[in-house]
C-alpha cells in the first residue's frame, strides 16, 4: 500500500500538518519519532500560544493536537526513522521494528534538538548533572546551585524555572549581552536566585560520578576559576534533525532544510515544516502554521499529479 502524505514528527509543525491532511480525506499516517510531541513536551507553561489566556503546560499542547489530529482520521507510529529514499516515487520510509513505509508525499517535520558545549566531562556526566532540559531534571536539584550557559531566551526560561528548585542559579554567557527578549531578560535579572556570570565560557565540567563544579575562563581578563555546583544545564541552541535527509535534500550549511514558494524542498513531493526548515523564529506558533502549509501544499502537489 502507498500512502498518500507521511509525516515524519509529532511536534507542532507534524501534529498541524496531520489535522489539515486528515481533515483534506488524505489518511495521513504520522510517524512519531523518539521523542513523541516534540520540544514542548520538555517545556512547561507555554504563555505565548494564542488562544490560551492564562498559559497551557506544553505536554498538554500537544496532548490536544494529537486528539485533534486523530479525530479526523490521523493514524500514528510509535517509531524512529532509521532512513529514508527519496531518489524515486513512490517514497521508502524505513522504520526501526516496522515494515518499511511507501509515500507519494512525505511531510518532514522532525524538528531541532539541543546543543551542547562538546566538553569530554559533559558527555561523561551527561544525565549526573548535565542536562538540556530544565524541566526534566530540574527537580532533582531542590536547594542545589546550578549554572545554565547560555544567554538566549532558553538560557532566561532554563534559569527562571530552575529558581523554583535550586538555590541559587549562575547564568554563564560568553559576552556580556543577552541575546533574549527584553521580556525575558527583565523577569529573570528581577529574580534574587539568579546571579549573571559574564564574559565567561564553560572550560570544564567537575565531578567524577556526579557534577560538582565547572571551571570558567573570562574571556576580558583570561583569568580562569571553578564554581561549585550540582548541576550544569545547557541552554546554547539547537541543531535540526536532519542527519537522515544528507546529500538527498538541500540545507544550508548549519542543516536546515531549504524550502522555497512555501514548502516545497528540493525533492518534489518533499515538503518541510517546523524548526527543521526555520532558524530564525522557532516557535510553536510558527511550527503550526507552516504545518498547516506543508498540507495544503502537499495536498496541491498530490491533485496535480492526478
Ligand atoms: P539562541 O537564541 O540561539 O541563543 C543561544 C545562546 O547560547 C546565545 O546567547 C549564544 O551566545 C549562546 N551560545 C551558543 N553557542 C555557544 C557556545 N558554544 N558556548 C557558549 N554559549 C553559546 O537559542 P535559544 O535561546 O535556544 O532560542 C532559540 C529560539 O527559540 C529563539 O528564537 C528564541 O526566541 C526562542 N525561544 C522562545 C522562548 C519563549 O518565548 N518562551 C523560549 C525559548 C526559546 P551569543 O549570544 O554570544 O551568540
Amino acid at each position: 500500500m502507498t500512502r498518500n502524505v507521511v509525516i515524519i514528527g509529532s511536534g507542532p509543525a507534524g501534529l498541524t500538518a496531520a489535522i489539515y491532511a486528515a481533515r483534506a480525506n488524505l489518511y495521513p499516517l504520522v510517524i512519531e519519532g523518539l521523542q513523541a510531541g516534540g520540544q514542548l513536551t520538555t517545556t512547561t507553561d507555554v504563555e505565548n500560544y494564542p488562544g490560551f489566556s492564562h498559559a497551557i503546560m506544553g505536554p498538554e499542547l500537544m496532548k490536544e493536537m494529537r486528539a485533534q489530529a486523530e479525530r479526523f482520521g490521523t493514524t500514528f507510529l510509535q517509531g524512529d526513522v532509521t532512513s529514508v529514499e527519496l531518489g524515486k516515487q513512490p517514497f521508502r520510509i524505513v522504520i526501526e521494528g516496522e515494515q518499511p513505509v511507501d509515500t507519494k508525499t512525505m511531510i518532514i517535520a522532525t524538528g531541532a534538538a539541543a546543543q551542547y558545549l562538546g566538553l569530554p566531562n559533559e558527555r561523561r556526566l551527561l544525565g549526573h548533572g548535565v542536562s538540556a532540559c530544565a524541566t526534566c531534571d530540574g527537580y532533582f536539584f531542590r536547594g542545589k546551585e546550578l549554572v545554565v550557559v547560555g544567554g538566549g531566551d532558553s538560557a532566561m526560561e532554563e534559569s527562571t524555572f530552575l529558581t523554583k528548585f535550586a538555590s541559587k542559579v549562575y547564568v554563564v554567557h560568553r559576552r556580556d549581552k543577552l541575546r533574549a527578549s527584553k521580556i525575558m531578560q527583565d523577569r529573570a535579572m528581577k529574580n534574587e536566585k539568579i546571579t549573571f556570570v559574564w564574559n565567561s565560557s564553560v572550560e570544564d565540567i567537575l565531578g567524577d560520578q556526579v557534577v560538582t563544579g565547572v571551571t570558567l575562563k573570562n574571556h576580558v581578563t583570561g583569568k580562569t576559576s571553578e564554581l561549585p555546583c550540582a548541576g550544569v544545564f545547557m541552554a546554547i541552541g539547537h541543531k535540526p534533525n536532519t542527519d537522515l535527509f544528507k546529500s538527498q535534500m538541500d540545507m544550508d550549511a548549519k542543516g536546515y532544510l531549504l524550502t522555497n514558494n512555501g514548502t516545497a524542498t528540493s525533492v518534489p513531493g518533499v515538503f518541510a515544516a517546523g524548526d527543521v526548515q526555520d532558524s530564525k523564529y522557532r516557535q510553536a506558533v510558527t511550527a503550526a502554521g507552516s504545518g498547516c502549509m506543508a498540507a495544503m501544499d502537499a495536498e496541491r502537489y498530490l491533485e496535480n499529479q492526478g
